[in-house]
């Protein structure tokens, strides 16, 4: 899709709302938990997309931005809360971070895309600069799933724990 400015910041504001939403949900369970940690990652993490889409909005004022409907980009549930029943509080911190870690990744992709195909050059310019957040926000992420450790799952080999 070839976006025009003001198309594009109306998805990107959505975007990150739509993120910090998720992430007070995420930072919700973990305090749930008592992971604190996790739990505080993910606060940061409500912060940022907050700030990230204060300053959209603010960069928008004079835009009249177009009224979008649903589209591609929404994050998807947790594999094990199924179908769009709500988030399964008993989400454990492991598969909390690959949640995060998905839904980051397609955020960077939905930029990265979305600079590709535009032909405005302030599109690709903003586009640019967002897949780069969420680059850094994967890598945060990452550095938790490598410090965390993975839930025992009986019901399937995991060939790096042994049995
Ligand atoms: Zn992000």
């Amino acid at each position: 899709m070839d976006y025009t400015l003001p198309q594009f910041l109306a998805h990107a504001i959505a975007l990150e709302r739509e993120a910090a939403e998720r992430y007070h949900e995420l930072a919700d369970m973990m305090e749930a938990h008592r992971n604190d940690e996790v739990s505080a990652l993910f606060r940061d993490m409500v912060r940022y997309s907050q700030l990230h889409h204060d300053s959209i909005v603010e960069r928008a004022a004079n835009t009249a931005l177009p009224a979008i409907g649903p589209w591609e980009y929404c994050w998807r549930t947790p594999p094990e809360a199924g179908g769009d029943e709500a988030f399964d509080y008993t989400i454990n911190a492991y598969d909390a971070l690959r949640y995060a870690r998905e839904n980051e990744l397609r955020a960077m992709q939905y930029y990265a895309g979305a600079g590709q195909s535009s032909t405005d050059p302030e599109v690709k310019r903003l586009a640019a600069e967002f897949a780069a957040e969420e680059t850094e926000h994967v890598e945060a992420i990452e550095d938790w799933l490598a410090r965390t450790e993975r839930p025992a799952a009986p019901w399937a080999a995991d060939p790096h724990r042994g049995t």
